[in-house]
């Protein structure tokens, strides 16, 4: 059975058209859907009772099941893992800060991409999302929220997945969530991440969206940044570089890098003066580093780093006139970290995170 979120406006209109309805009715369904936030076709009043029988009977109304939900002690952090209707599972986390709600989404259930301290690169990879399980993920956390008269302010494709692995479903995802008629988000409030995929940045720099991008980096020399992240021995940094550069010159927009500190690895001074270099040679790029120090994971033996070596990093980005933030780690009791809640979910039945509800 199709499901409701999987379906362009043209698409349900299509097929409410197939059923004699009107193209109102259409734009009602699409209305409660995006705009009112509604829970279920039940839940869309207005429309006449048989019609929504017939919605229910022909539409899944959510491909999304959610299997444990968990909020950090101090209820800043509240992950669900949300179970897919194949089975396979993803997560989707909300970060709550003073003035800011942000939500950070999945675009894939695993990852290819095998980077070695990444809890989902480390479960490998089961399959693409799309655009609509990439949505609902949004709009279940949005009608929450609603309930308490609050709304999301940020969102992020940082959870599970490469979302420039799965290019169409993400993009038509972002689309959606942005589109006026739809969910109405502001693009600029909206930041996709990437480890690094040379033709997708090129494809996105073209298509000139609003959205931010963030590339994952997290190291500054090949020889390191390989060993990380495997990807890089295809897309190694020397073209890497100048596909970022390319994409502020496009776009106007700044760009952001992702700096995952880990102690020894990548935390040394030598690594935040190459780092330097490549953002101020030839010229200074418009970008923006997030250090963020390590969430240890299983299969990967590093650490965070330490708080002295982290502040002597920023100095240095710092003293390079670069602009820099050190990004708190969030949830750690209840497995925040990209794919660490699936992880532990499916290694310990005996000794569960805190489960709240
Ligand atoms: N695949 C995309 C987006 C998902 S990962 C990407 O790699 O950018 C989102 C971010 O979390 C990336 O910057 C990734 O490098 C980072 N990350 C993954 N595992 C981490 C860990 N154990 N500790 C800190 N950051 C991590
Ligand atoms: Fe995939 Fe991103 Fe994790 Fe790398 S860091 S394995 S690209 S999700």
């Amino acid at each position: 059975m199709p499901s409701l979120f999987d379906l362009s406006f043209e698409q349900l209109a299509a097929l409410l058209s197939e059923w004699g309805q009107p193209l109102y009715r259409a734009k009602q369904v699409w209305g409660w859907a995006y705009t009112r936030l509604a829970p279920s076709f039940a839940a869309m009043t207005d429309l006449p009772k048989a019609l929504r029988e017939l919605l229910e009977g022909q539409l899944q109304f959510s491909a999304l099941a959610p299997a444990l939900n968990l909020r950090s002690r101090d209820n800043s952090t509240h992950k669900i893992l949300f179970r897919l209707r194949d089975g396979y599972q993803i997560e989707t986390v909300l970060m709550r800060y003073r003035n800011r709600r942000t939500l950070c989404i999945s675009t894939q259930a695993g990852c290819v991409m095998g980077c070695v301290f990444c809890a989902t690169g480390q479960m490998g990879f089961d399959r693409h999302l799309s655009a609509g399980e990439i949505v609902e993920q949004v709009l279940w956390f949005a009608r929450q929220l609603k309930n308490e008269n609050d709304a999301l302010t940020n969102i992020v494709i940082m959870g599970m997945g490469e979302p420039f692995h799965n290019y169409d479903a993400a993009l038509a995802a972002v689309d959606r969530l942005t589109d006026p008629e739809a969910f109405n988000f502001g693009a600029r409030r909206l930041t996709l991440s990437t480890v690094g995929l040379i033709p997708m940045i090129e494809r996105f720099a073209n298509e000139k969206r609003q959205v931010n991008l963030a590339v994952s980096l997290h190291a500054a020399t090949n020889d390191l940044r390989n060993e990380l992240i495997p990807i890089n021995r295809k897309y190694p940094l020397d073209i890497l570089m100048p596909a970022c550069r390319d994409y502020v010159a496009k776009t106007g927009r700044r760009i952001s890098f992702e700096w995952a500190l880990i102690h020894g690895k990548n935390d040394m001074p030598e690594q935040a003066r190459a780092l330097a270099r490549l953002l101020t040679r030839p010229t200074k790029l418009l970008s923006h580093v997030n250090l963020i120090p390590l969430n240890p994971t299983r299969d990967f033996a590093g650490a965070a780093s330490t708080r002295e070596r982290v502040a002597d990093f920023k100095a240095i980005l710092d003293a390079h006139g670069i602009p820099c933030t050190v990004r708190v780690r969030r949830g750690i009791d209840i497995n925040a970290g990209c794919g660490q809640l699936r992880a532990a979910a499916q290694e310990s039945v005996s000794a569960p995170p805190t489960q709240s509800n």
